[in-house]
C-alpha cells in the first residue's frame, strides 16, 4: 500500500512532503511528548482489512488506526511495513506515523454493510494502536464504541497503558460481545527495556495494565515476546518473568523467540553492535539459517517457559497467540502485509 491509496483528495498544509502528494495533511507538535514526531493525517478508504490468505496469522481481520510506532521498539518487524510507504523501516518508523483519523466513523460504516459477517476483529496486529499517538487522537474510543454498538468480537495487543483510559468502554462491550487483550512483556529487565523498547511504558507498568484489565473483568493474556537471546533468556530470567507475569494475575502466557525479519534485523543488528557487540557473531550463528531462531532454540524456550508456568500456576501456555478465528465469507479489503509485530 502507498500513500495514494490511502488518502482522499484533501489540502495539504506547506508542509507536506513531496512525496505525498495533496491527499496528506503533515503535522508536528512541540510538546514533549511529541517532539521529534511527525504525524501525517490521512483519511483511509477502508479500516476493516482482510489478512492475506497466506499469512501465517491466527486471525483474519484486522483493523490498524496508525502506520509507524513511536514505541520504537529496536526488533519491531513492522518496521519493513514502512518502506512500503516510502519510508525508511529504521528510524521514520519511530517517528513518522500515520493517522487514519476517519478510522471510526469508517469502521461504523463498514460494520454497518451488507457484506460484513460480524467475524472477530484483531487490532495491535501490525503497530500498536495505545502508542502515544492515541493520546491525541483519540481514535480508539470510536473504535471501540463503534465494535460494542455491533456487539462485533475484538481482540486487543498492546504494550500501551493508554488502554486503561478505554476501561469502561471496554467492559461496555464485554456485556455484549467477546472481547480480549493481551500485553507483551519479554522480560523485566529495566536497563534492556530502555534500550531496545525506549518509547513503551515500563514491562512493570504493562504487567499492571494486565492486572487491573482482569480485575476490571476483561480478560488479558500475556505475550511473553520476544525473548532475546543471550540477554533475556537464560533460566534465571524466564523463571523472573513468568513470575511477575502470574504475580500480575496473568491468565495465560505465551513465549515467543526474537524473529529478525529484514527491516528489523537491520536496526536490530545496529543497535545489537553498539549495545552488546560481543553477541554479534553469536546472533549472525542463530540467525544464520533466516528470520527465525533455531528450533531446539525455540523449543528450549517454550519448554521452559512452561515449566515455570506450571509452578506458578498459569498454565499451560501455548504457542499460538490472541485467539483463531474461521475465515470469512465476504472479503472487504487487503492491507498489504500483516505481520504480528512482537507488541
Ligand atoms: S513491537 Fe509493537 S509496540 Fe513495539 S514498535 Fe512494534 S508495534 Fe510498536
Amino acid at each position: 500500500m502507498r500513500w495514494d491509496n490511502l488518502g482522499r483528495d484533501e489540502a495539504a498544509t506547506a508542509t507536506t512532503p513531496a512525496l505525498f502528494g495533496t491527499d496528506v495533511v503533515t503535522r508536528t507538535f512541540d510538546t514533549p511528548e511529541f517532539r521529534g514526531i511527525t504525524f501525517h493525517e490521512v483519511r483511509a478508504r477502508s479500516i476493516v482489512n482482510r489478512v492475506p490468505g497466506a499469512s501465517q496469522m491466527p486471525f483474519d481481520w484486522t483493523v490498524n488506526p496508525y502506520r509507524g510506532c513511536s514505541h520504537a521498539c529496536v526488533y519491531c518487524f513492522a518496521r519493513k511495513t514502512h518502506s512500503y510507504l516510502d519510508l525508511d523501516s529504521g528510524l521514520d518508523f519511530d517517528s513518522q506515523i500515520v493517522v487514519k483519523v476517519n478510522a471510526p466513523e469508517l469502521l461504523r460504516k463498514e460494520l454497518a454493510g451488507p457484506r460484513w459477517q460480524g467475524q472477530h476483529i484483531a487490532m495491535g496486529t501490525n503497530v500498536d494502536c495505545y502508542q502515544r499517538a492515541e493520546g491525541r487522537y483519540r481514535l480508539m474510543p470510536g473504535i471501540i464504541g463503534a465494535l460494542r454498538d455491533h456487539a462485533n468480537p475484538f481482540s486487543i495487543l498492546t504494550k500501551g497503558s493508554l488502554i486503561l483510559r478505554d476501561l469502561d468502554l471496554l467492559r461496555q462491550a464485554a456485556r455484549v460481545t467477546e472481547v480480549s487483550t493481551a500485553v507483551s512483556v519479554g522480560f523485566l529487565d529495566r536497563d534492556l527495556w530502555r534500550t531496545v523498547e525506549p518509547g513503551t511504558p515500563s514491562p512493570g507498568k504493562r504487567l499492571e495494565v494486565c492486572r487491573t484489565l482482569n480485575e476490571n473483568g476483561i480478560r488479558c493474556h500475556v505475550l511473553m515476546a520476544p525473548v532475546l537471546p543471550y540477554l533475556s533468556d537464560s533460566p534465571e530470567q524466564l523463571r523472573a518473568t513468568v513470575r511477575a507475569i502470574a504475580e500480575a494475575g496473568g491468565t495465560s502466557v505465551t513465549p515467543l523467540a526474537l524473529h529478525l525479519r529484514p527491516g528489523a534485523r537491520e536496526w536490530y543488528m545496529a543497535w545489537l553492535s553498539v549495545h552488546h557487540p560481543r553477541l554479534l557473531s553469536r546472533y549472525k550463528s542463530l540467525y544464520a539459517e533466516g528470520s527465525y531462531a533455531p528450533k531446539w532454540y525455540q523449543r528450549r524456550i517454550t519448554r521452559q517457559v512452561n515449566e515455570f508456568a506450571t509452578e506458578f500456576g498459569i498454565g499451560p501456555t501455548h504457542t499460538g497467540t490472541l485467539r483463531a478465528v474461521p475465515a470469512p465469507a465476504a472479503p472487504v479489503t487487503v492491507e498489504g502485509p500483516t505481520q504480528l509485530s512482537l507488541l
